[in-house]
Protein backbone atom coordinates (compact mmCIF):
# COMPACT_ATOMS: atom_id res chain seq x y z
CA UNK A 1 0.00 0.00 0.00
CA UNK A 2 1.05 3.52 -0.68
CA UNK A 3 1.66 5.88 1.91
CA UNK A 4 1.92 9.57 1.56
CA UNK A 5 5.38 10.36 2.42
CA UNK A 6 6.34 12.64 5.44
CA UNK A 7 9.67 15.09 5.62
CA UNK A 8 9.91 16.63 9.05
CA UNK A 9 12.69 18.84 10.24
CA UNK A 10 13.09 19.11 13.97
CA UNK A 11 15.01 22.19 14.29
CA UNK A 12 15.24 21.07 17.96
CA UNK A 13 16.94 24.19 20.34
CA UNK A 14 18.61 26.22 17.14
CA UNK A 15 17.38 29.10 15.17
CA UNK A 16 17.14 33.30 15.85
CA UNK A 17 13.75 34.71 14.97
CA UNK A 18 15.43 35.96 11.51
CA UNK A 19 17.93 32.77 10.96
CA UNK A 20 14.60 30.71 11.45
CA UNK A 21 12.49 33.18 9.06
CA UNK A 22 14.78 33.09 6.29
CA UNK A 23 15.36 28.81 6.90
CA UNK A 24 11.42 28.61 6.85
CA UNK A 25 11.10 30.97 3.42
CA UNK A 26 13.67 28.66 1.84
CA UNK A 27 11.79 25.53 3.26
CA UNK A 28 9.01 26.39 1.65
CA UNK A 29 10.08 27.26 -1.59
CA UNK A 30 11.65 23.55 -1.91
CA UNK A 31 8.50 22.23 -1.59
CA UNK A 32 6.33 23.60 -4.50
CA UNK A 33 5.93 20.84 -6.78
CA UNK A 34 6.28 18.45 -4.26
CA UNK A 35 2.72 17.34 -3.96
CA UNK A 36 2.59 13.90 -3.16
CA UNK A 37 4.34 14.19 -0.03
CA UNK A 38 3.70 16.03 3.48
CA UNK A 39 6.48 18.44 4.37
CA UNK A 40 7.12 19.56 8.05
CA UNK A 41 8.69 21.76 10.41
CA UNK A 42 8.96 22.02 13.77
CA UNK A 43 11.14 25.27 15.16
CA UNK A 44 11.64 26.02 18.83
CA UNK A 45 8.54 27.49 21.21
CA UNK A 46 10.22 30.78 20.54
CA UNK A 47 9.90 31.69 17.04
CA UNK A 48 6.91 29.05 16.12
CA UNK A 49 4.77 31.87 15.75
CA UNK A 50 6.89 34.09 13.49
CA UNK A 51 7.66 30.64 11.24
CA UNK A 52 4.26 29.87 11.08
CA UNK A 53 3.44 33.76 9.34
CA UNK A 54 6.27 32.92 6.70
CA UNK A 55 4.81 29.05 6.02
CA UNK A 56 1.11 30.70 5.60
CA UNK A 57 0.33 30.41 2.26
CA UNK A 58 2.74 27.62 1.85
CA UNK A 59 2.14 23.36 1.79
CA UNK A 60 4.81 23.40 4.21
CA UNK A 61 3.08 22.24 8.04
CA UNK A 62 3.85 23.26 11.37
CA UNK A 63 4.47 21.49 14.56
CA UNK A 64 5.54 21.93 18.26
CA UNK A 65 8.72 19.77 19.64
CA UNK A 66 6.49 18.72 22.47
CA UNK A 67 3.35 19.42 23.82
CA UNK A 68 1.70 19.12 27.24
CA UNK A 69 -1.83 17.00 27.63
CA UNK A 70 -3.29 19.73 29.43
CA UNK A 71 -5.18 22.63 27.87
CA UNK A 72 -4.14 25.24 30.74
CA UNK A 73 -2.57 25.91 33.78
CA UNK A 74 -0.06 25.59 36.40
CA UNK A 75 2.10 23.87 34.05
CA UNK A 76 5.54 25.69 34.04
CA UNK A 77 7.61 25.65 30.94
CA UNK A 78 5.25 23.75 29.14
CA UNK A 79 3.18 24.35 26.04
CA UNK A 80 -0.63 22.95 25.71
CA UNK A 81 -2.26 21.66 21.98
CA UNK A 82 -4.63 24.61 22.48
CA UNK A 83 -2.08 27.24 22.29
CA UNK A 84 -0.55 25.22 19.07
CA UNK A 85 -3.66 25.15 17.33
CA UNK A 86 -3.63 28.98 18.29
CA UNK A 87 -0.73 29.58 16.19
CA UNK A 88 -1.71 27.67 13.56
CA UNK A 89 0.56 24.55 14.41
CA UNK A 90 -1.11 21.07 13.22
CA UNK A 91 0.65 18.58 15.67
CA UNK A 92 3.75 17.59 17.61
CA UNK A 93 6.94 15.56 18.31
CA UNK A 94 6.62 13.89 21.63
CA UNK A 95 8.45 11.14 23.07
CA UNK A 96 11.96 12.38 21.13
CA UNK A 97 15.37 9.96 22.59
CA UNK A 98 16.53 14.13 23.96
CA UNK A 99 13.60 14.29 25.67
CA UNK A 100 13.31 10.64 27.44
CA UNK A 101 17.52 10.69 28.11
CA UNK A 102 18.22 14.37 28.89
CA UNK A 103 15.11 15.47 30.87
CA UNK A 104 13.91 12.29 31.60
CA UNK A 105 10.10 12.01 30.17
CA UNK A 106 8.79 8.44 30.91
CA UNK A 107 6.74 6.08 28.68
CA UNK A 108 3.90 7.31 31.31
CA UNK A 109 4.54 11.13 31.03
CA UNK A 110 4.81 10.75 26.76
CA UNK A 111 1.69 8.65 26.90
CA UNK A 112 -0.22 11.86 28.72
CA UNK A 113 1.16 14.07 26.36
CA UNK A 114 0.19 11.10 23.18
CA UNK A 115 -3.42 10.92 24.08
CA UNK A 116 -3.84 14.89 25.51
CA UNK A 117 -2.54 15.94 22.03
CA UNK A 118 -4.76 13.23 20.25
CA UNK A 119 -7.83 14.49 22.41
CA UNK A 120 -7.09 18.00 21.50
CA UNK A 121 -7.10 17.41 17.25
CA UNK A 122 -3.32 17.23 16.90
CA UNK A 123 -1.24 15.18 14.60
CA UNK A 124 1.23 13.54 17.20
CA UNK A 125 4.54 12.45 15.72
CA UNK A 126 5.45 9.22 18.53
CA UNK A 127 9.60 8.72 18.81
CA UNK A 128 10.44 5.42 19.66
CA UNK A 129 14.02 3.80 19.58
CA UNK A 130 16.53 2.14 21.10
CA UNK A 131 20.15 3.14 22.74
CA UNK A 132 23.64 1.47 21.19
CA UNK A 133 23.36 -0.68 24.61
CA UNK A 134 19.90 -2.10 23.92
CA UNK A 135 21.02 -2.88 20.57
CA UNK A 136 24.21 -4.55 21.47
CA UNK A 137 22.38 -6.38 23.96
CA UNK A 138 19.72 -7.70 21.87
CA UNK A 139 16.86 -5.80 23.10
CA UNK A 140 15.85 -3.63 20.32
CA UNK A 141 13.03 -5.08 19.54
CA UNK A 142 11.90 -5.62 23.43
CA UNK A 143 12.54 -1.80 23.68
CA UNK A 144 10.20 -0.75 20.91
CA UNK A 145 7.67 -2.99 21.74
CA UNK A 146 7.60 -1.19 25.33
CA UNK A 147 7.89 2.29 23.82
CA UNK A 148 4.96 1.70 21.58
CA UNK A 149 2.65 -0.14 23.35
CA UNK A 150 3.13 2.42 26.69
CA UNK A 151 3.18 5.10 24.54
CA UNK A 152 -0.20 4.16 22.24
CA UNK A 153 -2.00 3.39 25.39
CA UNK A 154 -5.84 4.67 25.38
CA UNK A 155 -5.10 5.53 21.94
CA UNK A 156 -8.19 4.99 19.49
CA UNK A 157 -8.63 3.49 16.66
CA UNK A 158 -10.35 6.44 15.33
CA UNK A 159 -7.63 8.80 16.84
CA UNK A 160 -4.43 6.54 14.72
CA UNK A 161 -5.31 8.70 11.30
CA UNK A 162 -3.35 11.55 13.42
CA UNK A 163 -0.84 9.19 14.51
CA UNK A 164 2.55 8.63 13.00
CA UNK A 165 5.64 6.96 14.41
CA UNK A 166 9.45 7.46 14.17
CA UNK A 167 11.74 5.23 14.69
CA UNK A 168 15.31 6.54 16.01
CA UNK A 169 17.70 4.93 16.84
CA UNK A 170 19.26 6.37 19.36
CA UNK A 171 22.64 5.65 18.34
CA UNK A 172 21.96 7.23 14.64
CA UNK A 173 20.72 10.68 16.19
CA UNK A 174 23.13 13.40 15.71
CA UNK A 175 26.12 10.51 15.72
CA UNK A 176 26.36 10.92 11.73
CA UNK A 177 26.10 6.69 11.97
CA UNK A 178 23.11 5.58 9.95
CA UNK A 179 21.10 3.07 10.45
CA UNK A 180 21.66 0.57 7.31
CA UNK A 181 19.03 0.56 5.30
CA UNK A 182 18.17 -3.01 6.15
CA UNK A 183 18.33 -2.30 9.77
CA UNK A 184 15.70 0.17 9.44
CA UNK A 185 13.70 -1.58 7.63
CA UNK A 186 13.96 -4.30 9.35
CA UNK A 187 12.54 -2.00 12.83
CA UNK A 188 9.82 -0.67 10.60
CA UNK A 189 8.51 -3.60 9.61
CA UNK A 190 8.42 -4.54 13.06
CA UNK A 191 6.62 -1.67 14.33
CA UNK A 192 4.07 -2.17 11.79
CA UNK A 193 3.25 -5.65 13.01
CA UNK A 194 2.95 -4.45 16.73
CA UNK A 195 0.32 -1.63 14.78
CA UNK A 196 -1.54 -4.18 13.42
CA UNK A 197 -1.30 -6.58 17.22
CA UNK A 198 -2.23 -3.23 19.03
CA UNK A 199 -5.27 -2.00 16.39
CA UNK A 200 -5.42 -4.05 13.15
CA UNK A 201 -4.02 -4.64 10.04
CA UNK A 202 -5.61 -1.41 7.91
CA UNK A 203 -4.82 1.01 10.61
CA UNK A 204 -0.94 -1.04 10.41
CA UNK A 205 -1.29 -0.56 6.88
CA UNK A 206 -2.26 3.45 6.72
CA UNK A 207 0.28 4.11 9.65
CA UNK A 208 3.14 6.57 8.39
CA UNK A 209 6.64 5.33 10.50
CA UNK A 210 9.25 8.00 9.72
CA UNK A 211 12.62 6.73 9.91
CA UNK A 212 15.36 9.24 12.08
CA UNK A 213 18.83 8.98 13.21
CA UNK A 214 21.39 11.08 10.53
CA UNK A 215 19.06 11.39 7.56
CA UNK A 216 21.28 13.17 4.52
CA UNK A 217 20.64 13.69 1.09
CA UNK A 218 23.16 10.66 0.60
CA UNK A 219 20.94 8.34 2.14
CA UNK A 220 17.73 9.81 1.79
CA UNK A 221 16.73 7.87 -1.39
CA UNK A 222 17.59 4.50 -0.69
CA UNK A 223 16.41 4.64 2.61
CA UNK A 224 12.71 6.14 1.42
CA UNK A 225 13.25 3.07 -1.42
CA UNK A 226 12.50 0.59 1.94
CA UNK A 227 8.90 -0.64 1.96
CA UNK A 228 7.82 0.27 5.49
CA UNK A 229 9.32 3.75 5.51
CA UNK A 230 7.24 5.79 5.10
CA UNK A 231 8.88 9.22 5.31
CA UNK A 232 12.15 10.64 7.32
CA UNK A 233 12.45 13.00 10.73
CA UNK A 234 15.47 14.95 10.74
CA UNK A 235 17.47 16.40 13.13
CA UNK A 236 21.00 18.03 11.89
CA UNK A 237 20.33 18.39 8.13
CA UNK A 238 16.78 20.52 8.66
CA UNK A 239 19.35 23.24 9.43
CA UNK A 240 20.45 23.54 6.27
CA UNK A 241 18.26 24.53 3.80
CA UNK A 242 19.86 23.03 0.79
CA UNK A 243 20.27 20.17 2.34
CA UNK A 244 16.92 19.67 3.70
CA UNK A 245 15.89 20.76 0.10
CA UNK A 246 17.35 17.64 -1.33
CA UNK A 247 15.83 15.53 1.73
CA UNK A 248 11.89 16.95 0.61
CA UNK A 249 12.79 16.04 -3.03
CA UNK A 250 13.49 12.63 -2.27
CA UNK A 251 13.72 10.02 -5.27
C1 LIG B 1 16.33 14.01 15.36
O1 LIG B 1 16.57 14.99 16.00
O2 LIG B 1 15.21 13.51 15.47
C2 LIG B 1 17.35 13.45 14.49
C3 LIG B 1 17.10 12.34 13.86
O3 LIG B 1 18.54 14.13 14.40
P1 LIG B 1 19.72 13.91 13.29
O4 LIG B 1 19.03 13.93 11.94
O5 LIG B 1 20.64 15.07 13.48
O6 LIG B 1 20.34 12.59 13.57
Amino acid sequence: MKRRALIAGNWKMHTSVIDGCDLATKVAKSAVGADDRDVLLAPPFTIISEVGHVLRGSSVLLAGQNVCWEAQGAFTGEISPVMLTDIGAIGAIIGHSERRQIFGESDEMINKRVVGALDHDLMVILCIGETLEEREQERTFAVIKQQLSAGLSGVTREQTSRLVIAYEPVWAIGTGKTASKEQAQEAHAYIRSLVSELFEKEVAEQMRILYGGSVKPANVDELMAQPDIDGALVGGAALDAESFGRIINFK
